[in-house]
Formats: C-alpha cells, structure tokens, sequence
C-alpha cells in the first residue's frame, strides 16, 4: 500500500547509496548508473566538490527572497552566459518552468502567440510546457490545451517552412530530442531553421534541459549545429540532483523580463546556486569537454561493435553521452534484461534504448556496460528467433 498517487511506473528497486556511476540498492545489490537521475546527475552521485559546496552554504544560508541580491545567482549567471550565446539569466527550479518562462517570454518580446514545436518532442508537464510537447499521450485528458502550436516532423525542411508565419513568435527544438527517442537534428535542418527564424522574425528556443551543460561534449548541444539560439532552456544537469532551473536569453530581450513580468520564490536559493556554480565551474573546461567528446565516441565505437550482428538491432546514434540503441523491438524488455545484470538504462520512445551515464564514467565502466548490453540484447534477440 503506498499513499503516493501512481503517476510513476516504479521499478522494484529502491536506491540507498549512490557514488559515480554506482547505485547502491538497500539489499546492497550495485547496479552501473547509465540513467543518472535521467541526465541530471552529470558529475555521478555524491560529487565530492558538489557535496562540498552544498555542504558549506548550507550552514550559511539556505533562502532569501528575490527581492533580496543573491551573490550566487551574478556568479552562476554569469558563468552560462560566458559559455553561451545568451546575455541574461533568469532562474527557476526545473525544465518544464523553463520552458513555461520560455514561452511567456517569447509571447511578450514579439507580440505574437503562435509557436511551432516538434513531433515527438518533450517539453516538460506543465500546461505551457505540456502544449509546446509535440505527443499526444502527454496531451490525454488535460484539455483544452493552451492555443497556437503547430506541430512538425523534426529534420523535415518542407514542414517547417509550411508552418512558420508572420504571426509565429517562436520555433521551440531540441537539438537531440532525448525523450522521443534520441533522435539529432540535421546539420541542413539547422540551417534551415537560422534561416527561418531569421526571415520571419521569430524566435528561437532551444531547449538543452537533457543535452545542455556538457552532456554531448560541449557547454551546449547547439554549438555543433551552430545555431545561436534566442533563448535556452536548462535544468537536469545544471544541479547534479539539486532541483535548479534556468532560461538564458539574448539581450534584445531584456526589456521584456521587466520588474514583476515574471518570477520564482525559490528560483536560484542560494543553496541551488551552491550546487549550480560547483557543476559548471567544473563541467564548462575545455579539458572537461574533450572528455566527454572522447568517451562519448569510444562508447559509440564500442556499441556499434558489440551489437552490430544482432538482427533486432537498428543503429547507435546519438552524440556525446547521450546515446540511443534504436531496436526493431520494443525496447522494454532489453531494458530489464540489463536491470537484472546490474546495469541501468531507459527507454526514449517505445524501441529504444537510452544511454546517459555520468560525464565522469570511466573507460572500464563503460566497457562493462557495453558488454551487459549486449548480453540483454543478446537474450532478446534469441527469444526474438526462436518466435519467428
Ligand atoms: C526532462 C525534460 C524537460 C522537463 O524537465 P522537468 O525538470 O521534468 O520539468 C523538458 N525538456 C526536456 C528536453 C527534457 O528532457
């Protein structure tokens, strides 16, 4: 009997104790993290300058209002912008409040209501958030739905030329849509979509919530398709775990984000700001990155490897550490074979198989998760034979 509304499928295990890309069970079962709180806990569980931070403001402060200056907040905004295209930050406590801050933001700079979002994509669950979301079974029940959005196939030029007008203030992407399946963005989608935006004056949110702070081996996912984003929208990794939220905005918006347009009682409390500034003072080097890069390749290298003579295999795609094995079968139950041999992964859309580990896992971890995988998927696939 559990007092919790039901709005999770849980799984039968129950995490006590989490150190890199280790999870702890209470029977003390170790599992392989390639889930990381759903790409939230970039730095792996218990990063000990993350624990430190936290550790250290919270005998100083926990919360003061926004009324009041927050040294952390200059800091931490400072440091996105530095590594973004943007100029202003504004904080709040998750994704889908960022892209619900995106959205007001986007209506009152232009004037214009329409938004056109993608197919497949996740924006968060929020009325706003949950409209820009391009998914029915998101949308089921929660109706009417806040008007204006068109939806379009992502990598799909004509649709979205079809779709964009005069009256659209924003396109709302993401440059690797995580929850519908790791599916990238094209390098001509990109340019088409700059292109766009440029010839009908609407905005350009692109929302990293999954892809941003160092996941795909740079600060942001839209640096490698060399698109310069309006707004951006953070939040999973930018904490490690602490809940923290962020939309980084360029300066010709400023204006629209006026004293008392919006705002957030706990958005940017010092102690998220603590855990905030020790994640990206760490994840936004150089050397930091070019990790991330590497891994992320060799882990690609070693999965197409492994998997390629299984028939029920389609392809590895994505970048950096947020990979996908799409499968010509439902990815669910690839998906408890490898829970059952100690390693955690997800599902994006109903066939594949989600990869985020830790951006600090080790080469050996990921071999050892490459070789479980292809076990799990190994057990599939024969089942999968012996039913044809
Ligand atoms: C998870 C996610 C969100 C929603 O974030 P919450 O913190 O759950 O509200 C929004 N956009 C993308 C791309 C996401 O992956």
């Amino acid at each position: 009997m559990s007092a919790l509304f039901p709005t999770y499928a849980r799984w039968d295990v129950t995490a006590v104790k989490g150190e890199g890309a280790t999870l702890t069970d209470k029977d003390g079962k170790q599992y392989l993290d390639f889930i990381a709180g759903i790409a939230v806990c970039n730095l792996g569980h218990c990063h000990p300058k993350v624990n430190a931070a936290l550790e250290k403001q919270l005998h100083s402060l926990w919360h003061v209002s926004n009324l009041f200056q927050i040294e952390g907040q200059e800091r931490v905004a400072q440091l996105l912008v530095d590594h973004s295209v943007g100029d202003y930050v504004f904080f709040c406590n998750s994704g889908a409040e960022a892209n619900e801050a995106a959205i007001k933001l986007a209506r009152k700079a232009t004037g214009k209501h329409h938004i056109v979002s993608m197919k497949q994509s996740f924006h968060g669950r929020t009325l706003g958030s949950m409209a820009a979301t391009g998914q029915e079974k998101i949308h089921a029940g929660f109706g009417p739905l806040l008007t204006e959005f068109t939806y379009v196939t992502l990598n799909d030029e004509k649709e979205l030329a079809g779709a964009v007008t005069a009256d659209t203030a924003a396109i709302i992407v993401e440059v690797i849509q995580g929850e519908g399946g790791v599916l990238p963005m094209s390098k001509e989608y990109a340019k088409k979509l700059s292109q766009i935006c440029e010839q009908y004056q609407c905005l350009l949110i692109v929302d990293e919530v999954q892809t941003g702070i160092g996941r795909t081996g740079t600060a942001f996912a839209y640096e490698q398709l060399e698109l310069s984003p309006d707004i951006i929208t953070v939040a999973k990794g930018l904490g490690n775990g602490f809940p923290v939220g962020a939309l980084i905005g360029k300066k010709e918006l400023k204006e629209a984000f006026s004293p008392g347009s919006h705002g957030s009682t706990f958005g940017g409390n010092p102690l998220a700001m603590a855990a905030a500034e020790a994640v990206v003072t760490e994840v936004f080097t150089p050397e930091f990155l070019a990790d991330v890069q590497q891994k992320g390749d060799y882990f690609k290298q070693r999965l197409e490897q492994a998997l390629a003579s299984f028939s029920i295999v389609k392809e590895v795609r994505g970048n950096g550490l947020i990979l996908g094995v799409a499968c010509h079968v439902e990815a669910a139950p690839i998906i408890t074979e490898c829970r059952e041999r100690g390693l955690l992964v997800l599902p994006a859309g109903p066939n594949v198989v989600r990869l985020l580990p830790p951006l600090i896992v080790s080469n050996e971890e990921l071999n050892r998760a490459t070789g479980i995988l292809a076990e799990a998927i190994a057990a599939v696939n024969e089942k999968e034979q012996l039913s044809i």
